[in-house]
């Protein structure tokens, strides 16, 4: 495993994304991935699932303080009783005192992002959350978070993959230590069907999917938590840091597309 290191902490550069994973599927994928030495699971309030997640952490051998767990608050709670009840609630389900990492999911403009941002941190201050985060913010709006938080604000979770490479957003994070985690990072399946993707694999002896994780794990200051329910692809997924894309090849894979990128947004909506 590789490891990056913002504000001090040092995170694994793969973790384990749990959306729409449910019920034993999901405690099952979590076991395995954590029997295969992943230590960084993603899960949010909305996934439903914290429960299964929590349960598969309680019920491995890895202890608790070995694994970089986050979760997300839901953007409907906006005020600042409903955001403490809602991680009150998460970290019930999840069976722990703590996250590693708290985001808010997504921006809310009805909510005001100063109440949000200080709850937040307030969270980290009480012990709640070892670090605080958002999602889904552009560059702009993650700026306006890291103004109201009382404390750093740790990473912007985004869509992040060769037709997405978010490149405002990756420049802000860069120019001021805060992690980017890129989700979706194999264009929710979208990527296994590239021609570039393909040809590189061939070169390599690789997946498309691993040579999209390779490109998107080889960016500084990125971290990635690919979805898998499958013990070979969570396998796969582990092994992307034994081959080197060249800086052109790097060039090659990131193709900003809205279309590809609008398709592969569809395509999780409607959980294909
Ligand atoms: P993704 O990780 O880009 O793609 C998941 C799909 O790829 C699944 O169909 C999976 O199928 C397949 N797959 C995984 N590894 C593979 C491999 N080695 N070879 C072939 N196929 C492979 O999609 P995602 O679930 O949208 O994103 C990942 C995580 O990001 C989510 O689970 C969630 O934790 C997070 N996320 C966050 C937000 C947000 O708003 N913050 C939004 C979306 C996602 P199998 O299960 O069959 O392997």
């Amino acid at each position: 495993m590789e490891y990056e290191t913002i504000q001090g902490e040092e995170i694994p550069k793969i973790g384990l994304g749990t959306w729409r994973m449910e019920g034993a599927t999901c405690r099952e994928a979590v076991e395995t991935a954590l029997d295969l030495g992943y230590r960084h699971i993603d899960t949010a309030q909305a996934y439903g699932n914290e429960r299964q997640v929590g349960q598969a952490i309680q019920h491995s051998d890895v202890d608790r303080e070995e694994v970089f767990l986050t979760t997300k608050v839901w953007p409907m709670h906006r005020k600042r009783v409903d955001i403490v009840n809602s991680v009150h609630e998460s970290l019930a389900q999840l069976g722990t005192d703590y996250v590693d990492l708290l985001l808010i999911h997504w921006p809310n403009p009805l909510a005001s992002t100063g109440e949000v941002m200080r709850t937040l941190s307030d969270m980290r201050t009480d012990g709640l959350a070892r670090h605080i985060g958002v999602s889904n913010f552009d560059a702009e709006q993650l700026e306006t978070a890291r103004k109201e938080a009382t404390v750093d604000v740790f990473t912007d979770q985004v869509q992040f993959h060769p037709f997405n490479p978010q490149e405002e957003v990756l420049d802000y994070c860069r120019r001021n230590d805060v992690l980017l985690t890129a989700y979706s990072p194999l264009a929710h399946g979208g990527a296994m069907r590239d021609h570039i993707l393909t040809e590189l694999g061939n070169k390599y002896d690789k997946s498309p999917a691993q040579v999209a994780l390779r490109w998107v794990t080889q960016q500084d200051d990125v971290v990635t938590i690919p979805k898998s329910t499958s013990a070979e692809h969570l396998a796969q997924n582990l092994e992307i840091f034994d081959f080197e894309l060249t800086e052109t090849e790097m060039a090659l894979v990131g193709r900003p597309s809205r279309l590809r990128t609008g398709m592969s947004m569809l395509r999780g909506r409607l959980g294909r």
